[in-house]
């Protein structure tokens, strides 16, 4: 036969609501009833017993008092003389039940009945009561107990009247009923019960609202980031509620903004990319329809448009390598660095660039020490980068001009700070350690000074300069910074309209 077992795996968790409002609230409210609830008990029990503890006092106090103010009227009242009496016994002891709202009885040390207040004790003797017997011997002592008399519960004390030699002559006995001390103490538990539940229904609507208060953003936020998942990228939240969620808020919409801006930026470097590539591969097509039709039979014609095509073919691979090493870089696929002296990779690309400088009817100035202090780059990329200098130089440097390849060691914290704000905070903040310097100087046409903080942006060119110049397609500079930050380094521009510009790259020295 199969047992079912309580799953032991079921833990506190399992009875907590799912939802955060639910668990909230039902956290408070269990808090609020154990704290409230304790709190409640204690007090009403500590209550009740000073309610009975008081009376009990009262009644012992009134007890004695009686009992010792009844010595002198009690003797004369045994010895006969009640007639002579200004008032009888009898008639001060129903004055006193009467004002003190209480059944005063007057026994024999043997307990026979002798007066009562009240008419309907009639019996002759009285049991022996604890309070009673305690009273014979001199002690006073109290009880509450069921009254045949009066068929109720009923609080019973008794002092002894002494007479001069000590002894007990009478029992004084007080009683009174227990159904107004109950009556009381009801009215306390009712007090305390309709208090702590308007506690327990103010922290219920203080911590549904509080409860709402937080998750409500939250839920909103929650929904905004399915509907961003969807694809519906517009999103933003009014950031509310509770400090951490309005935050929240705030970084969701800040996140939302990146991600739409990203993108944005995505689809422009596609369009762009697209867009530099159709109008080489049309001029392509355009040149060999040119050679087919004509071609043949004029060998000029045919090398002048082999010629072009072959520069066309040359542009558009250099475009297309730009664009991956740009794409490579975004993803973080940084070619490997390794210890690197930049004075013999420089030299080697002076003679490597020597043939084109002539060709452009250009001077070079190479102002390079034979040794640079290493700095930790990918020789390939740094190359690639410095020749893409040189090339803006040649090409946007006319005839009898001069480009200049400079390179030296910059100590830390030099004062020839690199100019640009971004790199102006950073100085502040810690001090720059030291760098290897690289700088191609031209005295070329220079950049207009509006577009200088545009150039290396990706696609961006200086508009007067394009025709000029076609073949550029913008993305030279921008490969040139993404690699040199790729290796912890900068790049700065500088020029003047007209003579000239300089570029200057810094790379971090290894430490
Ligand atoms: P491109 O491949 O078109 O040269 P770059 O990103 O290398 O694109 O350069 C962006 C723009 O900056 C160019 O269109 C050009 O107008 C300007 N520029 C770059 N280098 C120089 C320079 N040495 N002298 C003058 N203008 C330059």
């Amino acid at each position: 036969m199969a047992i079912a077992w309580p799953n032991p795996r079921h833990s506190m968790r399992d009875f907590l609501p799912r939802s955060l409002q639910g668990r909230l609230l039902a956290t408070y409210l269990l808090l609020v009833v154990l704290g409230l609830g304790g709190l409640v008990l204690w007090t009403g029990i500590r209550m009740q017993v000073a309610i009975i503890e008081q009376a009990e006092h009262d009644l012992e106090l009134e007890t004695l008092i009686m009992a010792s103010a009844l010595r002198e009227p009690l003797e004369k009242w045994l010895e006969g003389e009640s007639e002579a009496m200004e008032r009888p016994l009898p008639a001060l002891l129903g004055s006193y039940a009467t004002s003190l709202n209480v059944r005063v009885t007057l026994l024999s040390p043997d307990l026979r009945v002798l007066y009562s207040s009240d008419p309907m004790v009639t019996s002759e003797y009285e049991h022996p009561h604890v309070e009673l017997l305690a009273a014979r011997v001199g002690r006073e002592q109290h009880d509450i107990r069921w009254d045949e008399w009066r068929q109720e519960e009923r609080l019973f004390v008794a002092a002894p009247a002494l007479n001069e030699d000590g002894e007990a002559e009478a029992i004084v006995q007080l009683s009174m009923p227990m159904a107004p001390l109950y009556a009381e103490i009801r009215q306390t538990w009712l007090l305390l019960g309709s208090v702590s539940l308007a506690v327990l229904l103010a922290t219920v609507l203080v911590s549904v609202l509080l409860a709402r208060q937080m998750a409500g953003p939250i839920l909103r936020l929650t929904r905004m980031t399915e509907a961003m998942a969807d694809g519906q990228l517009d999103q933003n939240v009014v950031p509310e509620g509770p400090d951490e969620i309005a935050r929240l808020g705030r970084a969701f919409n800040h996140m939302a903004e990146q991600v739409r801006e990203t993108l944005a930026r995505q689809q422009a470097f596609v369009a762009n990319a697209a867009h530099e590539l159709r109008s080489p591969l049309a001029s392509l097509l355009l040149r060999v329809e040119m050679l087919q039709q004509h071609g043949t039979d004029n060998p000029e014609l045919r090398d002048r448009y082999l010629r072009q095509i072959r520069q066309e073919i040359t542009a558009l691979g250099s475009l297309v390598e730009h664009l991956l090493m740009l794409s490579r870089l975004d993803e973080g696929r940084v070619p490997a660095a390794q210890p690197l002296d930049l004075a013999p990779l420089l030299y080697e690309l002076t003679d490597e660039m020597g043939a084109l400088i002539e060709a452009a009817h250009l001077s070079l100035q190479v102002e390079v020490p034979p040794h640079l202090p290493a700095v930790a780059a990918n020789p390939e990329s740094i190359r690639s980068a410095v020749r893409n200098l040189l090339d803006n130089a040649i090409k946007y440097t006319p005839a009898g001009g001069t480009v200049t390849l400079a390179a030296w060691a910059e100590p830390a914290t030099s004062p020839a700070r690199p100019p640009t704000s971004s790199r102006r905070s950073r100085s502040l903040e810690n001090t720059i350690g030291p760098t290897v310097v690289i700088q191609v100087r031209d005295t070329g046409q220079g950049i207009p000074p509006e577009h200088l903080p545009h150039i290396f942006e990706r696609f961006y060119r200086v508009e007067t300069t394009r025709s000029q110049h076609p073949g550029g397609a913008g993305l030279g500079l921008s490969l040139v910074q993404a690699i040199v930050t790729a290796y912890g380094g900068w790049i700065t521009a500088q020029s003047e309209p007209g003579r000239g510009s300089a570029f200057t790259l810094y790379l971090p020295v290894i430490a």
